[in-house]
């Protein structure tokens, strides 16, 4: 006899829809549910807001909108408008539209809160209407969340990508979360963020987290979220003043050097409301007993790649701090929190930083310390080590099996009780699993029944470019296809190639999303240019 269900009365629909307790989220569904959380939050404190949500799926955040009509007319029930947008810039225009809510004499609600989305390369097309939207700013009874779908890993797209690098150049704050939990608690962060400082918020939805579920405590959420100071209590606890002409959005904001001086000043309101409403958490602390001597400082999804080092190596957090090991995540990963940050170093001799890519926290942390007092000036090691030869990977995705051996060796230097290098497997395959030389070997290849089947053959003699999407493969079926470009670059590239060669012509495969999303604008430049080249748009 089955023991009885703990929770016989949970549904599937409680992932959107539970107003309470723990519920089983996807990283997809974590993002519109925080459009209700937030909702419902406002609702609580007297403001009659409503949510926004525009931007354009690719994975690892392809299914934003699928989810969204699955939600059906509920959704929009609840307050929350969708925009279905043309392509990521378009989406980025869209918010910030949405920001000038608040201050409209004829507005029917206190202001919009709005969430924009789109995989890596979305950000960096969107790059000048994210740019402006940020520099123009968030509406205080609104805010502007930018989720970027980051594929590390290049598992789902033509580069390999990352964000927090374009967001840190746009002077954007940015949040790492590292699971599905902590994307719904750093989007609520994030608007509060947003709403105090007057930028748009940089959210990193890494492949790994976003395309993963997970159990999710709703009322730990509630709860941190309703400890977090609002705007009085920020200003009265950190000393924090505004200028006086305001840090949000205004209409019109003509070109000026104002919006740069704006820009700093709300990288110090980030600075404020961030020394007091911490997302970073002290993982380890060591006691007096046995002073902190080194540390180690975590950001976003590489937290749980650590975790999952000390578990393989049979090494607790108690075993840390009791060799003198502190560790610190982060959660905002820029700009850092610069008291927490030196109250971190303070003791240590050496600080280890473990992040995905490049080095975000690291370099920042190195600036931030590069002219405190000797004694207070610890090395900082990550991407390189103290002699600068090459330590943690800055290339491709983290993950434990290519961080167990750095951590266990950086451990056993600093302390022989936690020795575990004997415990470091070795997670090269072996030769006898290796299946190179197989005879036969299956390549990834258009579905049964798809257009793409016929419509990616060319004619003999003829040569043919790939573009974004699943026609790609052609690229490895003997149909005289080769090369890539950029979405929405497609064929462009041949039309300066075709001024210096005496290839006569190509065709250039063009999927029909992308010939909406941003295609015919190539198109419009091959004809403007008078190219030879045969589009195909490939209906599927
Ligand atoms: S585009 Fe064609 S190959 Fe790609 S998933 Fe659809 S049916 Fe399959």
């Amino acid at each position: 006899m089955p023991d009885a269900l703990v929770r016989p009365q949970a549904t599937l629909a409680d992932a959107l829809w539970a107003d309470a307790g723990t519920v089983c989220l996807s990283g997809t569904q974590a993002l519109l549910r925080l459009l209700l959380m937030q909702r419902a939050r406002d609702a609580a404190a007297g403001l009659d807001t409503r949510g926004f949500l525009s931007g354009y799926r690719g994975s690892p955040l392809g299914a934003v909108d699928l989810a969204v009509w699955r939600a059906g007319a509920a959704f929009a029930e609840r307050g929350i408008r969708f925009l279905p947008a043309v392509n990521e810039e378009l989406a980025a225009t869209a918010v910030l539209g949405t920001q000038r809510v608040a201050s409209d004499p004829e507005r029917s609600c206190d202001g919009v809160f709005a969430l924009w989305y789109g995989k890596g390369p979305g950000v960096d097309r969107a790059g000048d209407a994210l740019k402006h939207g940020n520099a123009y700013g968030s509406s205080p009874t609104g805010g502007v969340l930018v989720v970027a779908g980051d594929d590390h890993g290049c598992v789902s797209s033509s580069m390999p990508h990352q964000s927090d690098l374009a967001f840190q150049a746009w002077q954007m704050p940015v949040l790492a979360p590292a699971n599905v939990a902590e994307l719904v608690e750093f989007g609520l962060y994030g608007w509060a963020l947003s709403r105090y400082c007057g930028n748009w918020v940089g959210l990193t939805a890494l492949s790994e987290v976003v395309e993963s579920a997970g159990t999710v405590d709703l009322d730990l959420i509630q709860a941190r979220a309703a400890a977090w100071a609002g705007a009085e209590a920020v200003r009265a606890a950190s000393g924090h003043r505004p200028p006086a002409e305001g840090l949000h959005y205004r209409w019109p904001d003509l070109p000026s050097l104002a919006i740069e001086t704006r820009l700093a000043d709300k990288l110090a309101a980030v600075a404020a409301f961030a020394r007091v409403n911490a997302i970073d958490r002290r993982i380890v602390e060591p006691t007096p007993a046995a002073p902190a001597r080194v540390g180690i400082v975590t950001a976003g999804k590489a937290h749980l790649d650590f975790m999952e080092v000390l578990r393989r190596l049979d090494i607790t957090t108690e075993q840390l701090a009791a060799a003198g090991v502190r560790v610190h995540k982060l959660g905002l990963t820029y700009p850092i929190e610069a008291t927490r940050m030196r109250a971190f170093v303070c003791g240590l001799a050496e600080v280890l930083v473990i992040e995905e890519k490049a080095p975000v926290v690291e370099t920042q942390l190195k600036a931030l310390l590069f002219n405190a007092p000797d004694g207070a000036r610890p090395r900082v090691l990550g991407k390189s080590d103290a002699e600068g030869r090459p330590l943690i990977a800055a290339t491709g995705e983290l993950r434990p099996s290519r961080l167990i051996e750095i951590v266990a060796a950086w451990l056993a230097a600093h302390d022989a009780a936690l020795d575990r290098r004997a415990q470091v497997r070795d997670f090269t395959p072996p030769e006898l699993l290796s299946n190179a030389a197989d005879a036969v070997r299956r390549l990834p290849y258009f579905c049964a029944g798809c257009p793409h089947n016929t419509s990616t053959r060319v004619p003999a003699g003829s040569t043919a470019r790939p573009g974004i999407g699943c026609h790609v493969m052609a690229s490895w079926m003997e149909r005289s296809t080769a090369g890539l470009i950029q979405m929405g670059g497609e064929g462009v590239d041949w039309v300066s190639h075709a001024m210096f060669t005496r290839v006569p012509h190509v065709f250039q495969n063009l999927g029909d999303g992308t010939y909406y999303h941003s295609g015919y604008l190539a198109i419009r430049q091959a004809v403007a240019a008078k190219a030879t080249l045969t589009y195909k748009i490939l209906y599927n």
